[in-house]
């Protein structure tokens, strides 16, 4: 196969929106690897409403339909298979693949984003996906009718918190303080809704069950008295891991300088330390954590890819 022009590590926002400006740009031989379907992590999210110019009620699956569709137009190649390495040789950049085989490029964008953090609860592991989930619009129809309770204080848990709020009976919020990291209107919206009720200064210790699934949680307050919650489902919503792990080089040393964080250090035009790699989105240093960013960071990305490859190659 001929040396990529450009290879794209990731298909959410910012992988895709990096495909369509490379592309659309002049770039001749670009693939976007993505491990599953494109469209990233807001696929999970059961309603959008900060996407400059969507309006109305759209989910994250909605949204992001067309974004594929609209880079292939232009040459982008979607290859399904996940990334296990990138590593670099002179200015050839490989792509080591988890089928085993790899590809040569002479750039590389990545966008990898970040995946659902564990709480680490007793039982959380052993009741993933039988009644422990990290997703609403996946999972909760499962609970029409019934209570569940939401784990975290940020903005994903009220959001999904809201929307589980619809479907639900009743939706139990456990946060381990008493205030929330989300914005004032989501908070707003959660206080206003009738059945959720706020479990605050509390953090969860262990999930239970039966051989059906999860039959409750018993959380724990800052006074150290338990409470058993009865609930078959339980959502857990505390933040997101940076997924860097393609970086890592056999030597164990990362590909590119990162931060404490374990995010991708880069300058305003998402150049990485080591030239020809570019990092975008929820992965790099100081990321919003936004499809807007995300999308921004991509198009930067690409055009600053297309400068890198043209001064390379001519
Ligand atoms: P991601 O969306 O994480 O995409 C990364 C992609 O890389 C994934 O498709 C993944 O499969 C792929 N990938 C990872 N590793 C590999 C590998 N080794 N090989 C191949 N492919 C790989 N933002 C908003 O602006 N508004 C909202 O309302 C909003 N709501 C949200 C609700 C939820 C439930 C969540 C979880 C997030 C929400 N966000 C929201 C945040 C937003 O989804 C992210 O900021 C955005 O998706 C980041 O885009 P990204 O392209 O950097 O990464
Ligand atoms: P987050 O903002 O990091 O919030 C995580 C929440 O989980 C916090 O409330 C945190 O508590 C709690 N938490 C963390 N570890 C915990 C543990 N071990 N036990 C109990 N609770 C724990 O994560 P997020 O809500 O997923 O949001 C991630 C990013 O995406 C944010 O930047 C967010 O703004 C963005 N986002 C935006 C939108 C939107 O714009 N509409 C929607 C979703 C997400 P503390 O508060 O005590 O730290």
């Amino acid at each position: 196969m001929a040396i990529l022009d450009c290879a794209i590590v990731g298909g959410g926002p910012a992988g895709l929106t990096a495909g369509l400006y490379t592309t659309r740009g002049g770039l001749e031989n670009v693939v976007m690897f993505e491990k599953g379907m494109p469209g990233g992590q807001i696929t999970n999210s059961s309603e959008i409403e900060n996407y400059p110019g969507v309006t109305g009620e759209i989910t994250g699956m909605d949204l992001m339909m067309p974004w594929p569709a609209q880079c292939q137009k232009f040459g982008l190649v979607h290859e399904m298979v996940k990334v296990t390495c990138v590593s670099k040789s002179g200015d050839i950049f490989t792509i080591h693949k988890e089928d085993g085989t790899t590809t040569d490029a002479h750039s590389v964008i990545i966008g990898t984003g970040s995946s659902p953090r564990r709480v680490g609860f007793k039982g959380e592991d052993e009741l993933f996906g039988k009644g422990v989930s990290t997703c609403a619009t996946c999972d909760g129809f499962f609970y029409k009718g019934k209570e569940v309770v939401v784990i975290g204080g940020g903005d994903t848990a009220l959001e999904e918190a809201l929307y589980l709020a619809k479907i639900c009976s009743k939706v139990y919020i456990v946060h381990r303080r008493d205030a929330f990291r989300s914005a004032p209107n989501t908070i707003k919206r959660v206080h206003n809704t009738e059945n959720i009720e706020l479990v605050l200064d509390s953090t969860p210790d262990e999930v239970y069950g039966d051989d059906m699934g999860v039959t409750g949680i018993r959380v724990i307050n800052k006074d150290g008295q338990s409470r058993d919650i009865e609930v078959p489902g339980v959502f857990t919503f505390v933040g997101n891991d940076v997924n860097n792990e393609t970086l890592i080089q056999k030597d164990g040393n990362f590909l590119c300088e990162m931060n404490e964080l374990g995010q991708v250090k880069v300058n305003l035009k998402m150049q990485t330390s080591l030239p020809g790699l570019f990092a975008t989105g929820d992965m790099r240093q100081d990321a919003p954590k936004q499809v807007v960013s995300a999308a921004g960071d991509g198009a930067v990305a690409a055009l600053s890819a297309i400068s890198y490859v043209d001064e390379l190659l001519n």
